[in-house]
């Protein structure tokens, strides 16, 4: 299978296996969607692969790997509320990984979604990165490399993972056998980002987020209050949704803002029409108005104020803003 875009990253993944000069710790960062972990379990699957072309597929390591089996992959489970890695999970891998590899001559440790992993839990897990075995691997993946603590990441790799082009990520979901017209809606909500578009394919309740930003945007610029308290009703019955909803809405009155000044400009949010006519009546203060607006509503959902009673200001805001 091809892994899409971020050619820079695949190269130097690449030239580390092909000369046997692999890091023993990587770290995978960007948004939810992007493919970090596609990217990591194919390094690992390169480093565990003994056919020529890795990694090959086919060999008994590739199809251990693929089945979910390989005897030298050790995926860390996370637990507790906030979904971090426990030190008893981090004690027992630097336990296993103690003894030496089963199959070949790596054995691959994943911690996947480090955005919760607490720093006592990375303490514990310092030395076995500082002074790997010469077998050990590690691949962490994460939104932003601060996830980890400096002594951490001084130790690895970290790779930024981005978007790839629109072009691309239409490849990817036709060869995932997504209808044209559907994949053309998704790319126009989530652009360069396959894993979201696929999420916008496969789930209802993010193509109703999306809708809902669209009515929302609409609302603004017909200056129908009521519509956007509607899709604001909707979306405060669900903290996830509501998030979604702030980023998407951001992300299109950026794209207003940017159109103010370059019309061709490429788009980033959820309505790329909404936005050209938004840019119409929007002034440049009335969109730093609703930035801060949203930014304010993203701070009050974090501080578990109540959704509805977020939204609503937040529209409020909107309607004096423009
Ligand atoms: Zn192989």
């Amino acid at each position: 299978m091809i892994f899409y875009g971020n050619e820079l990253v695949q190269q130097t993944l690449r030239q580390m296996i092909q000369r046997n000069r692999t890091a023993h710790g990587f770290l995978f960062y960007g948004d939810p969607g992007l493919g970090k972990k596609t990217l990591a379990r194919r390094t690992a699957a390169a480093l565990l692969c003994s056919g020529a072309e890795k990694p090959c597929g086919v060999c008994k390591s590739c199809r251990m790997f693929q089945d979910g089996v390989h005897p030298d992959v050790i995926c860390a489970e996370t637990s507790g509320k906030l979904g971090g890695f426990s030190a008893d999970t981090v004690r027992q891998i630097c336990t296993d990984l103690a003894t030496p590899p089963n199959e070949g001559d790596a054995k691959c440790c994943f911690f996947f979604d480090c955005d919760k992993m607490d720093p006592r839990s990375q303490n514990l897990l310092l030395k076995a990165i500082e002074e790997p075995q010469d077998y050990a691997y590690f691949f962490f993946t994460a939104q932003s490399p601060a996830a980890l603590l400096p002594t951490v990441r001084s130790r690895i790799i970290a790779l930024p993972l981005g978007p790839v082009s629109e072009e691309q990520c239409r490849s990817a979901l036709e060869a995932e056998g997504f209808a044209p017209q559907e994949i053309q809606e998704a790319v126009g909500v989530f652009h360069g980002n396959i894993g979201r578009c696929k999420d916008f394919l496969q789930q209802e309740p993010i193509r109703t987020v999306a809708a809902l930003t669209k009515s929302a945007i609409n609302s603004i610029i017909s200056r129908n209050e009521y519509t956007f308290l509607q899709a604001a009703a909707v979306l405060g019955k669900q903290r996830e949704q509501a998030l979604l909803f702030l980023t998407l809405f951001d992300r299109t009155i950026r794209d207003a803002m940017a159109r103010k000044y370059d019309a061709s400009a490429a788009c980033i949010g959820c309505d790329a029409e909404g936005a050209a006519r938004l840019s119409e009546r929007l002034s440049a203060a009335g969109g730093q108005a609703m930035h801060l607006a949203v930014d304010k509503a993203y701070a009050a959902i974090q501080a578990n104020v109540n959704l509805p009673l977020a939204l609503s200001a937040l529209c409020a805001s909107c309607m004096d803003a423009c």
